[in-house]
C-alpha cells in the first residue's frame, strides 16, 4: 500500500507523456532508454518488435508520431497496471478523457468487461494484466465494455508482453484496441438470424431434402422429421421402408415429378419410426434439377398425422352417420339443409346435392302436421328435443310416416350449431302395427270381431248406457247341428257355412256389433234408447237363415238357437253373456231353431247350477251317490237278461236329483270323469256279487257313459280294472252312448270306443232316433246295441208316426245286424206292438223301475227268472 492511502503509487511519479496526434507539444512519457521491447520467445509480433527495435529506440519522435497517427488506439502499461503512454484513439475506444488516462492505474479505471457470452471479466482476467502475469501475448480477443447508457462497445484487444533480458516475466505490456461494435453487431444479428432460421427449421414440422436424380441427399434440414427415417446410411432416400401401397404411389409421383420439371406433385403416406409408431407425411415434390440455384428434387414433407387422425375420425363420423338406418339431416337454426346422409336419400328420395342450403319443409314438405311443426319450432327454440310422428311427402309424391326426433346442437362455448333431426320410416311398423291390433281382435275366418272384442264393446255399451238409461241386449246365436256338416260334408265346407252365415248376419244386423264368439257361435248386441223388443230381434236371426246356404254344391238348410239376454243394472259383460249363453242352450234343449229370453226361471236353474257344481265336486266323497237297477227282459217271455245301472244322488238338503239334472253339469265341470269311474265300478262290482249270490251268470250290466268320460284315455283302464276286480267277463258289461253324444269329434273317443270293443266290452247307442246319426257313423262305429228311444214308444200302438219310426230302427237294426232294445215300455199295447215288429228286448216301468240292489232278489223271485237260474 502507498503512504497516501492507495493501493498503487501515484502516477506524479512518472513522467506522462500524452500523444494528441496534432500536438508535438503534447507532454508524454519517454520509454526511451528504460524501455525495450521484450524479448519474447516464438511470438511473432515480438519478433518484428525485435526488428524495428532500433529505429523505434532510435527515434523516440518518430516512435511518439507512429503512435500518434494510429486509428487503433494503443496504451502501455507497466507491471502494476499504471499507465505510461495511451494515444488518443485508445482514448475515444475505451470512451475516456485522454487526460484522464494518462497515468492513471488502468486497474482502477471502473471499466465493466463482459466476454462474447455476456460474462463479466474480472480485472486480474483482463487480457492486459494476463499478459503481464502469463507473459503470453493475446490476439483478437473481442470484449465488451459497458457504456454509459447501459449499452455495449464490442472492442478487439491484442495484448504484447514487453521484456528485458533476464527478467523472469514482462515489465509492461503494450495493448492495442480496436472498436468492432459494428463487426459484432453485424455477426451478432446475422447468427441470430441463422439461429432463429435453424430453429424454425428445427422446430417445424416440416422439413425438406433436396436429392438428385438418384436419391442422394444434397441438403437437407435437421433431421427431425420423420422423413428421416427414409434416408439410408449412405445418405439417400429411398422409399422402400414403405408399405407395399405407399411405395407405390411415391413412384408413382417420382415419376410424374421427373417427368415434369417444375410442377409440385403431392402424397400423403405413412412411415414407421423406429419406436413402432407410424406418422403420416404429407410430401410435396419439385423437379428443379434443371434450376442451377437448386439442382436436385425438393422434397417438403410435413407430418401430417394429426390431420389425419382428424380426418378418419370425421370421415369415420360421416360413414358412421351414413351407414345408419336412420335418416339424419342437419339445418341450421332457420331450417336450411346442411347435412343429408344416405339414409335421408333412400327414405325421401333427395339426394345431399339436390337438397343442401333449401329448407328443409320446402324439400320434404310434413302433411297435416302443423301442431307439430309449432312444437319443433318451439322446442328448438328452447332448446329441447322434439320426438313425435309426422307424415312427410317425399320427392316421388309418397307419404311416408316417421317417427322423428329433432335435437338443437351447440358447441363448447354454448353457441347454436345445428339441428339435427333423425327420422325412422314407421310406415309399415304402423300398418303392421294397426294390422295385428286388428287381428288380434277379430276372427280370422269371418273377419268378425272376436271375442276380445266383444267383451270390450259390450263394457263401453253398458258404461255409456247407465246415464241415458238405454237398453242393451245381448243376442247368443248357435247354429244347430252344425257338428253335421262339419263332420258329415268336411271342415272346409263348414268353414265356407260360418262365413257365409256371418256375412248374412251382419248383412240382417247392419247397426249392431256382431262378433264371432267361437265355433258355430255369434253374438249380436244390439243397443236401444227404449225397450228392445226381442221378438223383432229373434225374427231378423231366424230369417237369416230361411234361404238354405249354397255351398261347394250343396243347398244347405241352417237354423239357429237364440237366447236373449237383457241388461239389468247389475249386469257386467261377463254375466250378461252368461245369461244369453244359458238362454241358447235352453233353446237347443227345446228342440232348436228357437229363441229363448233369459229370464227368472232360468236363473233360477242357471243359480241352481251354480249350487250343483259345487256340492258335485263333494257329493262322491260324502257317499251321496248310489245306483238302482232296472231290468231289461226278454220280450218273449219276460225273463230278465240284464239291468241297466241309473245314477241317483241324494242330496242332503234338495232330496233325491235325477241324473238328467245333474249329469249336464256335472260333465261341464269335467267331475263325471270320477263320478263316472264309481258308477262303473260300483255297477259291475254288484254285478259279480249277483253271479255269484244269485248264480245268474248270464245277466248282464249296462253303465251310461258320457262323451267327458270316453274322450279321457284312462276310462279303458278303469273299465279293465273293474272287470278284474269283479271277476266279469267283458261281453257281460255293455256301455251306453247317447246319439246325440256320438256325433264324435274327437278321434281319441273314437280310438277308446274301438279299444273298448276289442276288449269284449258291448256298445250301446242310447236315446236312438232322437239323434241324427247317419248310416255311414252306424256302419263306421263299433256298435252292437241300439236303444230306442223312450219318446217313440211313448205312442207305439196308438200314434202312427211313432209307430212307423219303432218299425224303421227295428228294420235298420236288423239290416246292420245290431239288437234293439225298447226303452221306457210301460204298457201292454207297447209290448204288443214291440212284439209285432220283432223287437225282442226292452224295459220299463212294464217290468220294473231302477231298483235299489237289495229289492232285485225279491223281484226276481217275483220274475220269470227260474228257468235261468242255475
Ligand atoms: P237312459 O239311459 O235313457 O235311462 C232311462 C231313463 O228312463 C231313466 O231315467 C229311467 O228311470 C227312465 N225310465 C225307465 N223306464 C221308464 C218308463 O217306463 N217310463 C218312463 N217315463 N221312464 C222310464 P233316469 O234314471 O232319470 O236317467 C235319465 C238319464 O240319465 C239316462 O237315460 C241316462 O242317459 C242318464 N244316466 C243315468 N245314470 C247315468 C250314469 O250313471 N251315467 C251317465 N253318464 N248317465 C246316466
Ligand atoms: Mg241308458
Ligand atoms: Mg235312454
Amino acid at each position: 500500500m502507498q503512504p497516501d492511502g492507495r493501493l498503487y503509487p501515484s502516477p506524479t511519479r512518472m513522467e506522462i507523456e500524452t500523444m494528441e496526434s496534432e500536438q508535438e507539444d503534447v507532454p508524454y512519457r519517454s520509454i526511451s532508454d528504460d524501455i525495450a521491447l521484450g524479448e519474447s520467445s516464438g511470438a511473432p509480433a515480438v519478433e518484428r518488435a525485435d526488428e524495428s527495435h532500433a529505429d523505434l529506440l532510435g527515434s523516440r519522435n518518430h516512435y511518439r508520431r507512429v503512435v500518434q497517427v494510429l486509428s487503433e488506439g494503443v496504451f502501455v502499461q507497466d507491471r502494476l497496471g499504471n499507465m505510461l503512454t495511451v494515444n488518443s484513439a485508445a482514448a475515444t475506444i475505451l470512451g475516456h478523457d485522454l487526460q484522464r488516462l494518462a497515468g492513471q492505474n488502468a486497474t482502477r479505471l471502473a471499466w465493466d468487461v463482459v466476454d462474447e457470452h455476456g460474462v463479466a471479466i474480472a480485472v486480474e482476467d483482463r487480457p492486459g494484466r494476463r499478459c503481464i502475469r502469463t507473459g503470453d501475448p493475446t490476439f483478437g480477443e473481442v470484449l465488451g465494455m459497458r457504456v454509459p447508457g447501459g449499452g455495449l462497445k464490442w472492442i478487439e484487444v491484442d495484448a504484447l508482453p514487453l521484456v528485458r533480458a533476464g527478467d523472469d516475466g514482462p515489465y509492461a505490456v503494450v495493448s492495442t484496441v480496436r472498436d468492432v461494435s459494428d463487426r459484432v453487431a453485424a455477426q451478432r444479428s446475422a447468427a441470430t438470424a441463422e439461429h432463429r432460421h435453424q430453429l424454425v427449421l428445427a422446430n417445424a414440422a416440416e422439413g425438406y431434402h433436396i436429392v438428385d436424380p438418384d436419391g442422394m441427399v444434397l441438403e437437407a434440414n435437421p433431421p427431425i422429421t420423420a422423413a428421416s427415417v427414409l434416408v439410408d446410411a449412405r445418405g439417400r432416400m429411398t422409399f422402400d421402408l414403405l408399405d407395399d401401397t405407399d411405395h407405390r404411389t411415391m413412384n408413382v409421383v417420382l415419376a410424374n415429378v421427373l417427368a415434369r420439371p417444375g410442377e409440385t406433385f403431392h402424397a400423403d403416406v405413412r412411415v414407421r419410426l423406429v419406436t413402432g409408431d407410424d406418422r403420416w407425411l404429407e410430401f410435396s415434390m419439385t423437379n428443379h434439377l434443371d434450376d442451377p440455384a437448386v439442382g436436385g428434387i425438393v422434397i417438403n414433407h410435413r407430418d401430417v398425422t394429426a390431420r389425419r387422425a382428424a380426418e378418419d375420425s370425421i370421415r369415420f363420423q360421416a360413414d358412421l352417420l351414413d351407414a345408419a338406418g336412420q335418416s339424419i339431416i342437419g339445418t341450421d337454426r332457420l331450417g336450411r339443409i346442411l347435412f343429408w346422409n344416405k339414409a335421408a336419400t333412400r327414405m325421401y328420395g333427395w339426394t345431399l346435392d339436390e337438397v343442401v342450403g333449401k329448407y328443409v319443409p320446402h324439400v320434404v314438405p310434413p302433411v297435416d302436421s302443423e301442431t307439430q311443426m309449432r312444437e319443433i319450432s318451439a322446442c328448438i327454440d328452447r332448446g329441447e328435443t322434439w320426438t313425435g310422428d309426422l307424415w312427410i311427402r317425399c320427392k316421388d309424391r309418397t307419404l311416408l310416416q316417421v317417427f322423428m326426433t329433432t335435437t338443437p346442437v351447440y358447441d363448447l362455448a354454448g353457441q347454436f350449431l345445428a339441428v339435427v333431426g333423425v327420422s325412422t320410416d314407421i310406415t309399415e311398423r304402423k300398418l303392421a302395427e294397426s294390422e295385428l291390433a286388428r287381428l288380434a281382435l277379430h276372427d280370422t275366418l269371418t273377419d268378425l270381431p272376436n271375442r276380445l272384442l266383444l267383451v270390450t264393446r259390450l263394457d263401453e255399451l253398458l258404461q255409456r248406457r247407465e246415464p241415458r238409461g238405454g237398453a242393451v241386449a245381448v243376442l247368443f246365436v248357435d247354429l244347430d247341428r252344425f257338428k253335421v256338416i262339419n263332420d258329415g260334408i268336411g271342415h272346409q265346407t263348414g268353414d265356407e257355412v260360418l262365413r257365409a252365415a256371418a256375412k248374412r248376419l251382419a248383412g240382417a244386423f247392419p247397426d249392431e256389433f256382431i262378433a264371432r264368439f267361437g265355433g258355430d257361435e255369434f253374438v249380436i248386441l244390439h243397443a236401444a234408447s227404449g225397450r228392445i223388443d226381442t221378438d223383432v230381434l229373434a225374427a231378423r236371426v231366424h230369417a237369416v237363415f230361411e234361404q238354405p246356404i249354397a255351398v261347394h254344391g250343396y243347398e244347405l238348410f241352417l237354423t239357429a238357437s237364440v237366447g236373449v239376454a237383457h241388461a239389468t243394472d247389475t249386469d257386467t259383460s261377463e254375466t250378461l253373456l252368461r245369461d244369453a249363453d244359458s238362454a241358447m242352450y235352453e233353446s237347443k234343449e227345446g228342440g232348436r231353431s228357437r229363441t229363448t229370453v233369459f229370464d227368472e226361471t232360468l236363473r233360477e236353474r242357471a243359480t241352481r247350477r251354480l249350487v250343483w257344481e259345487n256340492s258335485l265336486r263333494h257329493a262322491l266323497v260324502r257317499s251321496e251317490f248310489r245306483l238302482v237297477y232296472q231290468p231289461v227282459v226278454s220280450l218273449a217271455d219276460g225273463v230278465p237278461v240284464g239291468f241297466e245301472a241309473l245314477l241317483r244322488w241324494d242330496h242332503p238338503t234338495l232330496g233325491s236329483v235325477g241324473p238328467a239334472d245333474f249329469i249336464p253339469v256335472a260333465e261341464d265341470t269335467g267331475t263325471i270323469v270320477e263320478i263316472g269311474a264309481w258308477v262303473i265300478a260300483e255297477a259291475v262290482g254288484q254285478l259279480g256279487a249277483w253271479h255269484r249270490e244269485l248264480g245268474m251268470v248270464d245277466l248282464w250290466m249296462t253303465v251310461n257313459v258320457s262323451t267327458r268320460q270316453l274322450a279321457t284315455p284312462s276310462l279303458v283302464g278303469t273299465i279293465r280294472a273293474a272287470l278284474t276286480a269283479a271277476g266279469i267277463e267283458p261281453g257281460r258289461l255293455h256301455l251306453e252312448i247317447t246319439e246325440t253324444a256320438l256325433i264324435l269329434d274327437d278321434d281319441r273317443s273314437v280310438k277308446t270306443l274301438q279299444a273298448l270293443r276289442d276288449m269284449g266290452v258291448r256298445l250301446a247307442i242310447d236315446d236312438f232316433g232322437t239323434g241324427y246319426s247317419s248310416l255311414t257313423y252306424l256302419k263306421q262305429l263299433p256298435i252292437d246295441v241300439l236303444k230306442i228311444d223312450r219318446s217313440f214308444v211313448d205312442g207305439l200302438g196308438t200314434d202312427p208316426n211313432d209307430t212307423s219310426i219303432v218299425r224303421m230302427i227295428l228294420s235298420l237294426a236288423s239290416a246292420l245286424d245290431l239288437t234293439a232294445i225298447a226303452e221306457g215300455v210301460e204298457t201292454e199295447v207297447q209290448l204288443d206292438a214291440l212284439h209285432r215288429y220283432g223287437c225282442e228286448l226292452g224295459q220299463g216301468y212294464l217290468w220294473s223301475p231302477g231298483l235299489p240292489p237289495d229289492e232285485i232278489a225279491e223281484w226276481l223271485d217275483r220274475a220269470p227268472v227260474v228257468a235261468h237260474k242255475r
